[in-house]
């Protein structure tokens, strides 16, 4: 109750105390700030995957600016040496306001990713929007095979038909790359499960059947008890390391983070940054009220 209605009142608060939580989970608002941020992990032995924030665009004017945008952060990226790759979210490109100019404006970014020997994921959004992600995915990974990745989110009911549908598409010599998540956006039950114990069931249940079928998984997750069931199911199917990776989010559980760097297995860090920071932060805590708590922790105990 009260972190919903401190979620309300975030947009109303002033964007310098705003940012006070916020700049834990987000590099800046500049391609300089997301470079020093990534070199700094790349030290630590985590390799990064960038995203310039921005979502649901209203005009395809935007989109174009967010296409110009991601070409110049993969030319910089890529000049700098940084281990890592890109992350990007479809309506960011118009996917809800024109799907062919979307997906033409992806195909060249993909593109440009391919020419520098990269790799982009796109990133799963709301429900609306599964259906034609997955499509736009299917149609890049036909042409740009190991450049393009996925990500799938274990609470939707409908996962595990999807990731059964998927085991029959062409990999072309590559395997398909999800990275799973549980799942951000604020679903109907008839649409996503809404208990912990049954979207960490679900979680498990899809991680093993993508290692059962040679999908390399980047296990996207800071809850402990499925990073430890992950490493069982590792050990359980002998997943080789070129078959799967831990990921996590800026800025959240450095520990559990630094721990399974020590224990030897790939880590990539998710980092945000551009000048959509604000409006980032205050919709995501308008959507999902229990990262208020997040951010009483992050205002009072740091
Ligand atoms: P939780 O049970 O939510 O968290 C476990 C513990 O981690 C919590 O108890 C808390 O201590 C800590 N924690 C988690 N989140 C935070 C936070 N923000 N601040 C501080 N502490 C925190 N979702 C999508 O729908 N689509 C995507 O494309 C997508 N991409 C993602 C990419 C990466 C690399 C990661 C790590 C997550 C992504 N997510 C995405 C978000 C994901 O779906 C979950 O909402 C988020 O990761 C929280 O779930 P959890 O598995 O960490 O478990």
């Amino acid at each position: 109750m009260f972190n919903k209605m401190l979620a309300n009142l975030l947009p109303y608060m002033p964007k310098k105390l705003i940012w006070l939580f916020s700049k834990r989970y987000i590099a800046g608002e500049g391609i300089d700030q997301g470079l020093e941020v990534s070199k700094k992990l790349n030290e630590k032995n985590i390799e990064v995957t960038i995203d310039l924030l921005g979502e649901f665009i209203t005009n395809l004017e935007q989109a174009e600016e967010n296409k110009n945008q991601y070409l110049e952060i993969i030319e910089r990226f890529t000049a700098e040496g940084i281990q890592g790759n890109f992350s990007l979210k479809p309506t960011m490109f118009g996917l809800l306001i024109d799907q062919e100019v979307c997906y033409q404006h992806i195909r060249e970014i993909i593109a440009k990713a391919a020419e520098k020997n990269n790799f982009i994921r796109i990133d799963m959004e709301d429900s609306q929007c599964v259906d034609i992600e997955i499509e736009l995915f299917k149609k890049l990974k036909k042409e740009f095979s190991g450049h393009v990745g996925l990500v799938i989110q274990a609470y939707l009911r409908r996962t595990l038909e999807d990731l059964t549908d998927f085991s029959n598409f062409p990999s072309n010599g590559y395997p398909l790359n999800f990275r799973l998540c549980k799942g951000i956006y604020v679903e109907p039950k008839q649409i996503a499960f809404k208990d912990y114990e049954e979207v960490r069931k679900h979680y498990l249940e899809d991680l093993e059947f993508m290692f059962q079928n040679k999908m390399y998984a980047g296990i996207a997750t800071h809850d402990k008890f499925l990073v430890e069931e992950a490493l069982k199911l590792i050990e359980k199917y002998q997943v080789p390391q070129t078959m799967y990776e831990f990921q996590m989010l800026y800025g959240v559980t450095p520990e559990l983070r630094s721990s399974i760097v020590k224990r030897g297995h790939k880590m990539r860090v998710y980092v945000p940054f551009g000048k959509q920071w604000f409006n980032y932060s205050t919709r995501r805590l308008k959507e999902n009220p229990k990262m208020a708590s997040h951010i009483i922790k992050a205002l009072f105990f740091r």
